[in-house]
């Protein structure tokens, strides 16, 4: 039995196509509904944070450009045209009800970086007790695949703000209604999956095309989105954005859309680690492997390969089975590689820790940590 009426804090995720009318503007009408429908779930008491897709399809229309919108430089300025309209008129929608919202936007690089990501939490955290209603995308104009600070789709970054702020359910509005076990575009008799316990290789498999025009997403995406949080403790809940009053009808536990339930509450750090863009790789020897398997720090002594350029600090992968925090920076790690940790004083200069990471900077993707 589905039953979310007392969560209190929740993430709604409206994806494009969902926002966008006939003509291909925005669709005033369903944003003054959604915005209806969120504001009574804040007089009930709940704190809600909306992710908002649709900033380059309206910067498109507004501009009136057709056809595929492929190269980054033009989604970049469609967004920028886009997000303004975007924000008037959830603004105009949700002052109708005497509630503000907040415009966030966010790259990677926020989100990753520990200090910005404390700093936005505050922020969110203050703007929620002050009864605002923060409104959240990513900053396309400033974020592009090649220099590594997007994060693909809003459907991830949406499961990343969710993780981020400990929501208690993640909401995803889509022109999808469910999770199939077939494509039910092409099978006929494709069943929706009410509940899904776990992401499992046969889930993934049930996942089929990639996203549209102007949103990047598509039911892999939603997976990618799932698994963020079903590690971080909350279940996310995808159902079609025009089903009329959607979100007090989830809450409430109505079978519809499909309910992915949560994993585990992994910490919060540990999250982080797992959830950041890796900025580099560590290859490490099978002696040095099974070593912190068995909760020991990592010494220089186990690398064998350093790749990427990364300062102190950063998260990077772990071969290929789990992600560190790692102490030094890519140079000092290629210097020490299989050196004895005595060494490291002589090669690096005195005051230096003497293990690259320890237990609680790794964390391994097939352990529950
Ligand atoms: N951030 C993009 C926009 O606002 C959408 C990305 C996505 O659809 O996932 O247009």
């Amino acid at each position: 039995m589905r039953d979310f009426s007392s969560v209190q804090r929740v993430v709604v995720k409206i994806g494009t196509n969902v926002l966008r009318s006939a003509n291909g503007g925005i669709d005033t009408t369903y944003i003054r509904d959604l915005a209806e429908q969120v504001c009574s779930l804040v007089n009930a008491g709940k704190q809600v944070v909306v992710v908002t897709s649709g900033a380059i399809g309206m910067g498109a229309a507004e501009l009136g450009i057709g056809g595929r919108i492929d190269t980054v430089k033009l989604r970049q300025a469609c967004a920028a045209v886009g997000q303004p309209i975007l924000m008037n008129t959830y603004k105009e929608a949700f002052s109708r009800h005497n509630t503000s919202v907040a415009q966030v936007l966010l790259t990677r690089e926020v989100l990753d970086n520990r200090t910005s990501y404390l700093n936005l939490r505050n922020a969110i955290e203050t703007l929620l007790s002050l009864g605002v209603v923060p409104v959240v995308n990513e900053n396309d104009c400033v974020s592009t695949a090649e220099i590594g600070t997007t994060f693909g789709d809003n459907d991830r970054l949406s499961a990343l703000v969710a993780s981020k702020v400990d929501a208690e359910v993640l909401i995803l509005l889509s022109d999808i209604d469910a999770l199939y076990d077939s494509d039910p575009r092409t099978t006929s008799g494709a069943h929706p999956i009410r509940t899904v316990p776990q992401i499992t290789d046969e889930v993934l498999a049930a996942a089929g095309s990639p996203g549209t025009r102007f949103g990047r997403g598509g039911m892999q995406s939603k997976l990618a989105a799932a698994l963020v949080a079903e590690n971080a403790g909350c279940p996310m809940l995808l159902a079609h954005g025009r089903e009329p009053h959607v979100l007090s009808r989830l809450l409430a536990g109505e079978e519809i859309g499909t309910v992915f339930l949560a994993k585990r509450r992994l910490g919060n750090r540990v999250r982080w680690i797992l959830n950041s863009e890796p900025q580099g790789r560590v290859t490490i020897d099978e002696g040095a492997l099974a070593a912190i398997r068995n909760k020991n720090s990592l010494l220089p002594t186990g690398i064998v390969r350093v790749e990427g350029v990364f300062p102190a600090g950063a998260v990077v992968n772990l071969n290929n089975c789990g992600k560190i925090v790692t102490s030094m920076n890519s140079h000092e790690l290629a210097a020490l590689a299989g050196k004895h940790s005595r060494e490291i004083e002589k090669l690096l200069g005195g005051g230096r820790k003497d293990f690259i990471a320890r237990p609680e900077d790794m964390v391994f993707f097939d352990e529950d940590s």
